[in-house]
């Protein structure tokens, strides 16, 4: 006998181990429940859990994105792992500023660094390849900020007293 499957179970969607009293699947924003209602919908089922903000939503309110439940309002995240990123810059020495900034607050934050052929700066995706298709420069190593889904709201809050995010 397995004694782990007494307070374990595997999400049938993302197939994480999680805790069996949990009503949705961190990981993946899977309801195990059919009794819960849209937070905006009180008639409406929910559909699923966002894995950010929590709160349950119907299909108008939020969709599985890359078998990753997100509302609306957070379904813009780069997703990576778990993770989702808050914060990409090319500059090492501001990734890092933010970084330890959120781990003396208890977060986990993560650096992935990846090489870009656009990069992301201030809302906007700005392209390194030219007009005729040919890359204009070296690609950039751009450096990404990634937390759990679950510290992506304290996170953001961080930074934003930090005047790093608007
Ligand atoms: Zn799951
Ligand atoms: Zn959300
Ligand atoms: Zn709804």
């Amino acid at each position: 006998m397995d004694d782990n499957k007494v307070e374990k179970l595997e999400c049938p969607h993302c197939k994480s181990v999680i805790k069996k009293d949990n009503d949705f699947c961190p990981d993946c924003g899977t309801l195990f429940s059919d009794e819960v209602k849209c937070l905006e919908h009180k008639d409406t089922n929910a559909e699923g859990v966002c894995v950010i903000c929590c709160e349950p939503l119907c299909s108008e309110c939020g969709i599985f994105i890359n078998e990753i439940f997100l509302c609306n309002e957070h379904g813009e995240y780069e997703i990576y792992e778990g993770m989702a990123c808050i914060f990409g810059n090319s500059d090492s020495t501001h990734i890092g500023f933010a970084k330890s900034n959120l781990e003396t607050e208890g977060l986990h934050p993560f650096i992935f660094s990846r090489k870009a052929s656009s990069v992301h700066l201030n809302g906007a995706y700005y392209s390194l390849i030219n007009v005729s298709g040919e890359y204009s420069g070296n690609l950039i190593n751009e450096l990404q900020l990634m937390v759990p889904f679950q510290e992506v709201i304290r996170a953001e809050e961080i930074l934003r007293d930090l005047n790093l995010l608007e």
